[in-house]
């Protein structure tokens, strides 16, 4: 099927938003240590960029959790394909998250992460589709609302392609 993709987000606008959100949580939890919570795979180079901004004493560590199985439509149906390696009672973690759609992702991992008794629990998504939602999660941060249209790059896949982009394009079937 021939695609093509629109560019929507340029890697300056990402990397300087990106920055912003930095300076946002360190103002929010200053001379706190801090855990870095990746959901596998979208937010590997936002966790990456967003992890060497923060002046903060940070641990990352990683869960995956399945619901689109390569397509572009979510079963609503969310699995823990790989769960966390440390113990994440006491401290300070926030969520990073490539993108906010329906809310069901998002919901889920933060009522099954708030039962490990955090200290405190935020999240932090590069994207959002609000008018998309079907259940509300908070999300203490966001980088950039998007339309409800189909994206990929900077870590997001369609089949496992174009994660690799360095920006966010919007990606349309000709
Ligand atoms: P939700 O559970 O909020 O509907 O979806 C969250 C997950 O669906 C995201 O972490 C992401 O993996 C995937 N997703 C949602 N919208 C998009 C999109 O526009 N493009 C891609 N590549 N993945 C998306």
């Amino acid at each position: 099927m021939p695609v093509h993709l629109d560019v929507l987000i340029s890697e300056e606008a990402i990397q300087k938003r990106t920055a912003e959100l930095a300076r946002q949580i360190e103002t929010e939890l200053p001379g706190e240590p801090i855990v870095l919570i990746g959901v596998l795979k979208g937010s590997i180079h936002f966790l990456s960029d967003l992890g060497r901004e923060l002046k903060a004493d940070t641990e990352i560590d990683f869960l995956q959790t399945s619901s689109y199985h390569g397509g572009k439509s979510s079963t609503g149906v969310v699995q823990i394909r790989k769960d966390l390696d440390i113990n994440i009672e006491g401290l300070n973690v926030i969520i990073v998250e490539d993108i906010v759609d329906t809310g069901i992702t998002l919901n889920h991992l933060r009522e099954l992460l708030s039962t490990r008794k955090p200290k405190s629990l935020k999240v932090v998504a590069l994207l959002s589709k609000e008018g998309s939602r079907k259940v509300h999660p908070s999300v203490e941060y966001i980088g950039f609302e998007i339309p409800n249209e189909f994206v990929v790059g900077y870590g997001l896949d369609y089949e496992e392609r174009y994660r690799n982009l360095p920006y966010i394009a919007i990606l349309r079937e000709d």
